[in-house]
């Protein structure tokens, strides 16, 4: 016999975890289905474990710089893979664990197994649980996967994803990776923080091609510190694999011979095929459109997150999840302005943006004054040995909102919530007292320049 829900959701990850609390907290029945483990992507082969391991390769980075800060070590700083991987796993178990302890609490009932969609209404699960699940609305959160090149498929051995990037027994000595953007620059840097030699290939005209070329620009140059080799604007053309590793054709005619090869070029929307067809769901490609509601085109069925194919990040999916359970609790809400999703890319040093960037201005016509202040200006980054990098601040020259904001530098990623706080704004900043010294006055003075009142920046030439 069925077991009947107000709401069932399809996956466990941050869309399909939050849709599910969210929707509780509203007063609704609610059912989750997960075939994995708790936490989709984010948690289990993404934004965590990946975290994770930049945490201990940042630190050993640190710690080889050591003597700069006065202090001398006694023998040698190695990394100890095993224990690092060891670490990201035990920070991944115990966060899995969280989530599913918090689904309990908020009393939704947890399904183990892969749940197909037979009706509108009406969830078939199967796996270690089997059940029929009937309701008012259903939620599909379903997440992606990483795209395959066909020529030179995932062998998940020598031509690995991100997912085997995050949990390779050995560091290998050699490793090209296919793609200079979110996945391709965090990676590289870890893998060469451990002493790989690393290559990184991107396709377009800069590393991070969605951000602006100064972006890609600086990072390239303080990867090269690192022992990191970026090729822009090549494409790679083939991959031959071997008993110990692979050679990797670039367009230019390079080949560079590698241990591992990591292809990132991106994740693509995934729902099941079965799913899809029994509910009759209009697509966009492998995503499931929607509407500003989060509404699919059948009513009573909702998507949120990678599924959707919008953002593919965590922190938008919690933004999808909330707009889709309000709509489901009757209110009406809609998905905003998605440029204001902020952007955190946690590489060394870090990029984190929100908001339109140069480029966007430059081809929506809008005439900008760039405010910019450099962390090497900034007290505590020059203390803490971090004074690379440089914030700016897009002002509409018409109407003096601010636009946009973009930041290169160590722990930018922690600003991007302020940052977001100015976009639309025309306040003047003086009157807000920011603490001295901080890292945060930097976005301050970058503020100000944009309005030619920078205290501690010359006037620089609008
Ligand atoms: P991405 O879209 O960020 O980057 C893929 C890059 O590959 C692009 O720069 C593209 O130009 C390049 N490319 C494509 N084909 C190529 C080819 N044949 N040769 C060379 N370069 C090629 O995708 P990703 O890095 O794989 O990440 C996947 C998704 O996961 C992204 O949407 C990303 O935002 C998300 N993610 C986010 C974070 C974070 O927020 N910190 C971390 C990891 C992943």
């Amino acid at each position: 016999m069925a077991e009947r829900f107000d709401v069932v959701v399809i996956g466990g990850g941050p869309g399909g975890y939050a849709s599910a609390i969210r929707c509780a907290q509203k007063g609704a029945t609610v059912a989750l289905v997960e075939k994995k483990s708790m936490g989709g992507t984010c948690l289990n082969v993404g934004c965590i474990p990946s975290k994770a391991l930049l945490a201990s390769v940042h630190f050993l980075t640190q710690a080889k710089h050591a003597n700069l800060m006065g202090l001398d070590i006694q023998g040698t700083i190695c990394p100890n893979w095993p224990k690092i991987i060891a670490r990201k796993d035990a920070i991944v178990a115990g966060f899995t664990k969280g989530v599913t302890g918090l689904l309990q609490s908020n009393g939704i009932k947890i399904f183990n197994g892969s749940g197909i969609a037979i009706a509108p209404g009406k969830v078939s699960v199967s796996g270690q649980d089997s059940a029929q699940l009937e309701c008012k609305t259903l939620i599909l959160a379903t997440g992606s996967e990483p795209i395959n090149i066909p020529t030179f498929p995932f062998d998940y051995k020598t031509i690995i994803s991100s997912t085997e990037a995050l949990s390779l027994e050995q560091i290998p000595a050699s490793m090209v990776i296919i793609g200079g953007g979110v996945i391709g620059c965090e990676m590289a840097c870890i893998y060469a923080a451990v002493g790989c030699k690393v290559t990184l290939v991107e396709a377009l005209s800069h590393l991070l091609p969605n951000e602006d070329a100064w972006v890609g620009g600086l990072l390239a140059k303080e990867f090269k510190k690192l022992g990191i080799t970026s090729v822009v604007n090549c494409k790679v053309t083939a991959v031959q694999t071997g008993s110990d590793g692979a050679t990797v054709q670039l367009e230019d005619g390079q080949a560079i011979a590698a241990e591992k090869v990591l292809v990132a070029v991106g994740r693509r929307a995934r729902c099941d095929k079965e799913t899809v067809e029994n509910l009759g769901l209009k697509m966009n490609g492998s995503a499931i459109a929607v509407d500003k509601r989060m509404q699919t085109s059948v009513p009573g069925v909702y998507a949120v997150g990678d599924a959707v194919g919008t953002t593919y990040l965590a922190h938008g999916a919690f933004q999808e999840a909330q707009v889709a359970s309000d709509n489901i609790a009757g209110h009406s809400k809609q998905m905003g302005d998605y440029t204001l999703i902020p952007r955190a890319v946690y590489s060394f040093p870090e990029v984190a943006s929100v908001g339109l960037n140069e480029q966007k201005c430059a081809e929506q016509g809008v005439d900008v004054i760039i405010g910019k202040a450099p962390f090497r200006a900034n007290g505590r980054s020059v203390a803490h040995n971090e004074g690379v990098g440089e914030i700016r601040v897009l002002r509409n020259k018409t109407d003096d909102k601010i636009l946009g904001v973009t930041m290169v530098g160590a722990s930018v990623t922690e600003l991007v919530a302020a940052a977001r706080a100015l976009i639309g704004s025309t306040e003047k900043i003086e009157d807000i007292c920011f603490a001295h010294p901080t890292v945060s006055e930097v976005l301050k003075e970058a503020w100000e320049d944009a309005f030619g009142l920078s205290l501690h920046v010359p006037p620089s030439k609008k």
